[in-house]
């Protein structure tokens, strides 16, 4: 069976034009992947868990499904401040499920913009996101600059369909029709598809955009002949190129979100685009790693009020980044018991976190080992959504795509396991 428009379900570039092969309930080929794409979608039965397992002493048990949610909902229920943490490679409604669960133990759940466009989301808190979709991208903008990320090798198909080579309305011609600029602190590969690579100092982006809005405000005199390790006359140059694109749009990632002054960086950058406005039509979007992170910011948004870090801990959504953050409450020792959804923290937070993840009863919803399944109690393996399962996740534009499930699976989803700990959690009746 060949199935066509199927959507990979692995960065937050949700492309939607993959044709795959399904031979006797399992995937037989792939067309139009990436090679991020092709490896999850035809690697998913590599290394799997086949059953939950729990930790007896220094080994693993194998127990039965019941067994572990039981298992989970005793953990959950019993812990004075449990943290749900995760959420970014699974569907909208597994995440729905995962802040009902929240409200019924009186926790926090965060997911992963913690650690990346967390930042992000702040500055846009501040300032406003003038932003775009993919689309517009696509068939208007002829200057496109990529700033802090590195699309070739993060989201290897994001140049090709939406944003550097593709063909649009108003840009027929494709890549000659478009001026494409990198700033990074490095040359990457990213480079390689540019007109003009522009090289900062580590750390420098807030002085280099706060410049750029001083020069395209007409006040380059106060601009020192060189900045951030770029001289006034390039900066010059890209804001005479950006004020005078018919369409402009800016990419940035986590080169951005994640040094210096982090969310002022975004809030700077978020003003220079809406300086630029006033000049021509500029936009600007965050290139989103995890498939549905864009998703899981949104779900949490319109179910809590807030985007991440949600605290329930006094029985109504709390939210102040620095306090409810999963690295500053594991880091206090805030946190008695953890469970992870479709995430891999144990490789990606800091060390601190990490050791107190190693202490509390720790529960991981996965369906492949990880860092953080090897220092859990206890291993729920699920269904692979967007191969097993359907659901709906958003683009890095914030367009909700439904995606489909391709095969069977002998697994449960994540939105099935949750809503099953959640009946156990019920069952014992309200928490204190
Ligand atoms: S660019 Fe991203 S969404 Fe597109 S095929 Fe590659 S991994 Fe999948």
């Amino acid at each position: 069976m060949i199935i066509e428009d199927v959507i990979c379900p692995f960065c937050g570039s949700l492309c939607d034009d993959l044709t795959v092969e399904v031979k006797d309930n399992e995937i037989a080929g792939i067309e139009n992947a990436c090679k991020l794409g092709y490896s999850k979608m035809m690697g998913y039965e590599h290394d799997r868990y086949e059953r939950p397992l729990k930790r007896v002493g220094d080994e693993f048990k194998e127990i039965s499904y019941e067994e572990s949610i039981e298992e989970a909902a005793k953990i959950l229920y019993n812990a004075k401040s449990p943290l749900l943490y995760g959420w970014a490679s699974t569907s909208c409604e597994a995440i729905e499920r995962g802040i009902e669960l929240a409200v019924k133990i009186g926790g926090v759940i965060d997911q992963t913009a913690t650690v990346c466009h967390g930042p992000t989301v702040l500055g846009t808190q501040e300032v406003g996101k003038p932003s775009c979709t993919l689309g517009e991208v696509k068939n208007r903008a002829d200057l496109v600059i990529y700033w802090g990320c590195n699309p070739f090798h993060a989201h290897p198909r994001h140049a090709e369909r939406y944003s550097t080579f593709t063909k649009g309305y108003f840009t027929k011609k494709g890549r000659t029709d478009r001026k494409i600029v990198l700033v990074d602190i490095r040359k990457t590969d990213t480079e390689g598809i540019c007109d003009r690579f522009i090289q900062i100092e580590p750390g420098s982006d807030y002085k280099i955009l706060t410049s750029l809005i001083a020069i395209v405000m007409g006040k380059e005199e106060s601009i020192p002949e060189e900045i951030g390790g770029v001289k006034k006359e390039e900066l010059l140059g890209l804001a005479e190129e950006m004020k005078h694109a018919n369409f402009g749009m800016v990419f940035f990632g986590m080169g951005v979100t994640m040094t210096g002054p982090k969310y002022k960086n975004i809030a700077a950058l978020e003003r220079l685009v809406r300086e630029l406005n006033r000049h021509t039509k500029f936009s600007l979007m965050p290139m989103r790693g995890h498939y549905n992170v864009a998703g899981a910011g949104a779900v949490f948004t319109w179910r809590t009020g807030f985007p991440y870090a949600v605290d329930f801990r006094r029985g109504y959504p709390y939210y102040n980044p620095g306090e409810t953050t999963s690295n500053d409450l594991l880091t206090r020792e805030e946190v008695d018991a953890m469970l992870v959804v479709a995430s891999d923290p144990g490789a990606h937070f800091v060390n601190s976190s990490v050791r107190r993840m190693a202490k509390i009863p720790l529960i991981v919803m996965d369906p492949h080992p990880s860092a953080t399944s090897e220092l859990a109690d206890l291993i729920i393996p699920t269904a692979i959504s967007g191969v097993e399962m359907d659901g709906t996740a958003y683009r890095m534009d914030d367009v909700p795509i439904r995606f489909k499930k391709l095969i069977d699976s002998k697994f449960k989803s994540d939105f099935e396991i949750i809503g099953d700990i959640i009946e156990k959690i019920e069952k014992r009746g309200v928490k204190d």
